[in-house]
C-alpha cells in the first residue's frame, strides 16, 4: 500500500514548468479576420470532426439551440445570423463536445500524482470523463463508483459534521438557473449560507459598487443602447480575448459615428483594429479602426486618471456654466453633489498624472469626447474589479456619469461584462454568501421551512476556513477551484485538510488532483448534450451579462450514459443528504424542469410567467431600476462618493504585476500554449515588462526569471518566467493567469467585495539561479 503522505507530497498543486522555448512573433495586426475563422475551424474539426463540429457550431447561441458556455455577451435579441460565435466560443464548445474520453481505464493507468505533473492543456486534452469516480483514502488512483453509492458517501459525511457550517458549496458561472435555484436550496435546507461562487473572484466589487450608489448590483445597459451612443469607454477590459463579440458591437457603433476610448495598461490589438469575421469583403481591407483613444494607464492608476476627467468636466462647466453638467439630473437624482465636488478640489493634477502614468493632454481628450457626448456608456471587467481599491475604481465611474445624467436614458450606462455564461443568473437565483432576508423570507415561505439567517463564507473565507480546519466537506458545482483561486500552494494545503473533497465536472483538471482526504470526480451533462429525464428532454436557462433571461437547449447525444445532469446531481444529493428533513418533492422537479421555474416564478421577482416567457424567442429581460432611474438606495438617490488617490510606494526594483489571460484560454480552460493577439507563442510563463524597465534591471529579452511577491512581509515564489519586452507602463509587470496565482496573497483582497487583489501584486524579479532556455 502506498503511503498517502508520500502520494500527497507529490502532488503538484501548480501546473508544472514548460519545457518548450517560448516563441515571439509579430503582434497580430488586427482582431478576428481569417485567423479567427481558421482557429475555431481547427478546434472544432479536431475535436468533434467536421459534421458533428459543423452542425455543434450552427446550434451556438441560436434561439432554439444552446447558450455559448464561454463569456456572458449577450446575442441579438432577433436577428441572429448563422455564425453567431466567436473563435472563443467555438474553441470552448469544442472543448466540451469533443470525441475523445476519459474512460475508467485512465485513471487505472494514471495515478493522481503522475496527473499532476502534466500541464493544464494536456490535462483539457484527454476528454469527457465517462463515470463517477473516487478517489478512496490513501488511494493513488481514482476508481469507478456508482452514483448510489456517491450520494450515500457525501451524505454520510455531510451528514456527520458538527454543523452544517462546516460545509463549503461553492458554484461555477456555467451552473445554469435550474442548478442554481436548487442547489441554493438544498444548501439553505441543510443548514448553511457557505456558498462561495466564482463571483466572489471577479464582479463582486462591481456588485458592491453598484448597489451601494446606484441601488442594484448589476449593469444598466441593453445591447440596442450601443447602437445608439455617442462614446463607449472601455476601460479595464480587454474584449477581443475575453468578450469577442462584443468588438463586432462595437465596430457597429463605430459606424454609427460613435467615439470609443480605451483605457488599460496594455494595449489591445482587440481595442484597435477590428475584421468582422463574417463580412467577407472586410476580410481584404484594413479592417476597423475602434478606439479613437487609448490612454495607457499604469496598473491601478484608474482612480486618478478617472479623477482627471472628472476635473476636467467640472472645469469645463466652470468655463462654460449651465452647458456640461446635467443639473435637472444632478438636483433630482443624486445626493452628495456639493461634498464631492469640494474633495476633488483637494486632488492634485501632479498626483493624478504621476499615479495614472497618463499625460494630462490625454487626459482632457478623454473627457472632451465625454463631455461632448450625449449618450455615453461604460464598460469594464476584471482590470477594475481585482485591486483593493476595486469598489472605490467602479464608484469613480459613476461618479463621472452622474455629473452628466448617463445612466437611465437610452444609449448611456453602466456596464460590467461578465466573464462566464451564468455568473449573473446564479446570483439571481440565490448563490450568495449574503443573502438577503427579503428573498430567505420568500424562499422559506415557499418550501416550508426556516433559512439559516447567518450570512456564510465567500471564496476567500471559505479557503481560510478550510485550511484552519473549520470546513470539512468541499463541494464545487462545476469550475476548477484550485486554479481559479489565489495563492495556489495555500490553497491547495486547505483542500488538503478537508475530509471529503468532490468536484461536479465534465473534465479532468488540478483541482481533481489536490485532494481532501477522499475525493469525487461527479461528471455532468455539457450544455451542447440532451438532458432527458422522466417527462422529456429539459431545456435550462441563464442570465446573460445585460439581463436577458433565455432558453438553451442541448442536442447532441451524452457523452458517456453514466452522466447526469447538474439539475438530477443536486436532487439526488439532497435526497440522500436530508432524507425526510427535506420538504421538497426533489423527485418531481427533477422530472419536469417547468417545475422548478414555477417556484422561482414564486420566489424571485422579475420571473412572473417565466415558463411562458422563457420560451419565447430571444428570452425577457428582468427588471432594471437604475434604468428607469429608480434608485432603491437608502436615500432613494444615486450616490456620489468619494476616494482617496490610492497610493503604491513600490521600492526600487519592485514592479506593480497583473495576471491576465491569453487569446487561448477561457478562465482556467487552456485551449493552446500561443497568444496570438500578443505575439507570444509556445508557452505561458512569461512575464511582459517595459524595455527602459528592463535596461535598468539588466534584463534581456528571453532571460528566465524568478518572481518573488511581497505581502505584509511574506514572499512567494514562482519560478522560470521568460522575459518579455512588451508595451506597458514603467514598473509594472503582466503575467498570465493561473501560472502566476501562485503569487497572489489570500489576504490582499479588495475592500468591502473581498474580491482578491489579483491585479495589484508587488512583485520582485531575479534571474533565476540556474539559469533557463537559451535563445528562442
Ligand atoms: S462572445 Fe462570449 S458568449 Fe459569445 S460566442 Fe464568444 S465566448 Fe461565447
Amino acid at each position: 500500500m502506498p503511503d498517502p503522505k508520500q502520494a500527497a507530497l507529490k502532488t503538484q498543486a501548480q501546473p508544472p514548468e514548460e519545457t518548450t522555448l517560448v516563441q515571439i512573433k509579430p503582434v497580430a495586426k488586427s482582431a478576428g479576420g481569417v485567423p479567427a475563422i481558421m482557429s475555431a475551424v481547427k478546434s472544432a474539426w479536431s475535436e468533434m470532426g467536421p459534421v458533428r463540429g459543423l452542425r455543434t457550431l450552427l446550434k451556438l447561441n441560436q434561439q432554439q439551440g444552446y447558450d455559448c458556455p464561454g463569456c456572458a455577451w449577450p446575442e441579438p435579441d432577433q436577428h441572429r445570423s448563422h455564425a453567431e460565435f466567436c473563435e472563443n466560443g467555438a474553441k470552448h464548445v469544442a472543448d466540451e463536445a469533443t470525441t475523445k474520453r476519459v474512460m475508467q481505464e485512465f485513471f487505472k493507468e494514471w495515478s493522481v500524482a503522475d496527473l499532476s505533473l502534466k500541464s493544464d492543456y494536456w490535462m483539457g486534452q484527454q476528454g469527457r470523463i465517462t463515470h463517477p469516480m473516487i478517489l478512496r483514502t490513501g488511494a493513488t488512483h481514482y476508481e469507478a463508483i456508482s452514483w448510489d453509492n456517491a450520494f450515500e458517501l457525501i451524505a454520510r459525511e455531510l451528514n456527520s459534521l458538527n454543523s452544517p457550517d462546516e460545509a463549503i458549496f461553492y458554484t461555477s458561472g456555467r451552473t445554469s438557473n435550474e442548478a442554481a435555484f436548487l442547489y441554493q436550496l438544498f444548501v439553505r435546507q441543510f443548514g448553511t449560507n457557505n456558498l462561495p461562487d466564482c463571483s466572489n473572484m471577479c464582479h463582486e466589487s462591481s456588485g458592491w459598487a453598484l448597489t451601494e450608489t446606484i441601488g442594484a448590483g448589476k449593469g444598466t445597459v441593453r445591447l440596442e443602447d450601443f447602437e445608439l451612443a455617442q462614446a463607449i469607454f472601455v476601460i479595464g477590459q480587454n474584449p477581443g480575448t475575453n468578450h469577442p463579440r462584443m468588438l463586432s458591437v462595437l465596430e457597429k457603433a463605430k459606424k454609427n459615428g460613435c467615439r470609443l476610448v480605451h483605457i488599460n495598461p496594455l494595449p489591445e490589438v482587440g481595442m484597435s483594429v477590428f475584421k468582422h469575421p463574417q463580412d467577407v469583403l472586410g476580410w481584404m481591407g484594413a479592417g476597423t479602426q475602434l478606439a479613437d483613444l487609448f490612454l495607457q494607464v499604469r496598473i491601478n492608476g484608474d482612480v486618478a486618471l478617472l479623477k482627471g476627467i472628472i476635473k476636467e468636466v467640472l472645469a469645463a462647466e466652470e468655463r462654460r456654466p449651465g452647458t456640461v453638467l446635467d443639473h435637472e439630473f444632478i438636483q433630482s437624482h443624486t445626493r452628495g453633489f456639493e461634498e464631492f465636488v469640494a474633495a476633488l478640489d483637494a486632488v492634485r493634477w501632479e498626483d493624478i498624472i504621476e499615479q495614472s502614468g497618463v499625460p494630462k493632454s490625454k487626459i482632457e481628450e478623454a473627457a472632451r469626447i465625454f463631455i461632448e457626448s450625449e449618450q455615453t456608456i461604460f464598460c469594464w471587467a476584471m482590470g477594475l474589479t481585482q485591486h483593493k481599491n476595486a469598489v472605490a475604481n467602479i464608484q469613480e465611474i459613476v461618479n463621472l456619469m452622474l455629473l452628466r445624467g448617463q445612466v437611465g436614458k437610452p444609449g448611456s450606462g453602466l456596464c460590467p461584462v461578465r466573464g462566464h455564461s451564468n455568473v449573473q443568473g446564479d446570483r439571481t437565483m440565490g448563490i450568495t454568501e449574503r443573502p438577503a432576508s427579503v428573498f430567505l423570507d420568500k424562499l422559506g415561505a415557499e418550501f416550508g421551512f426556516e433559512p439559516p439567517r447567518q450570512s456564510g463564507l465567500d471564496t476567500v473565507h471559505a479557503i481560510e476556513a478550510m485550511h484552519d480546519g473549520k470546513s470539512k466537506v468541499f463541494f464545487g458545482l462545476g469550475g476548477n477551484f484550485l486554479s481559479a483561486t489565489p495563492d495556489t500552494e495555500f490553497t491547495a494545503a486547505a483542500l488538503q485538510r478537508c475530509r471529503l473533497t468532490v468536484h461536479v465536472s465534465t473534465k479532468l483538471n488540478r483541482a481533481h488532483l489536490i485532494t481532501g482526504e477522499q475525493a469525487m470526480i461527479l461528471p455532468c451533462l455539457g450544455r451542447t448534450e440532451v438532458d432527458q429525464q422522466a417527462t422529456g428532454a429539459q431545456f435550462i436557462t441563464t442570465e446573460n451579462s445585460m439581463a436577458v433571461v433565455q432558453a438553451s437547449r442541448g442536442f447532441l447525444p451524452p457523452a458517456s450514459p453514466h452522466l447526469l445532469s447538474e439539475p438530477s446531481i443536486v436532487a439526488r444529493l439532497a435526497r440522500a443528504t436530508l432524507g425526510q428533513r427535506t420538504t421538497v418533492d426533489w423527485e418531481a422537479v427533477i422530472a419536469d424542469y417547468d417545475r422548478i421555474r414555477d417556484h422561482i416564478t414564486r420566489v424571485i421577482p422579475g420571473f412572473e410567467d417565466y415558463n411562458q416567457r422563457v420560451r419565447r424567442p430571444g428570452g425577457f429581460y428582468l427588471p432594471s431600476y437604475p434604468r428607469e432611474r429608480i434608485f432603491k438606495t437608502p436615500s432613494g438617490r444615486a450616490e456620489f462618493t468619494i476616494h482617496d488617490l490610492p497610493r503604491h510606494d513600490l521600492q526600487p526594483g519592485q514592479f506593480m504585476m497583473m495576471t491576465m489571460r491569453s487569446h487561448d484560454q477561457f478562465n482556467t480552460s487552456i485551449y493552446g500554449l500561443d497568444d496570438r493577439y500578443r505575439g507570444i507563442h509556445n508557452g505561458r510563463r512569461v512575464v511582459l515588462l517595459n524595455k527602459e524597465d528592463m535596461v535598468s534591471a539588466g534584463l534581456n529579452d528571453g532571460d528566465s526569471v524568478d518572481l518573488v511577491s511581497h505581502f505584509e512581509g511574506e514572499a512567494r515564489a514562482a519560478r522560470h518566467f521568460t522575459v518579455v519586452p512588451y508595451s506597458i507602463p514603467r514598473q509594472c509587470a503582466a503575467t498570465y493567469f493561473p501560472e502566476a496565482n501562485v503569487l497572489v496573497p489570500l489576504r490582499s483582497v479588495a475592500e468591502k467585495s473581498n474580491t482578491p487583489a489579483s491585479k495589484s501584486v508587488v512583485i520582485s524579479i531575479k534571474r533565476s539561479i540556474n539559469g533557463g532556455k537559451e535563445g528562442r
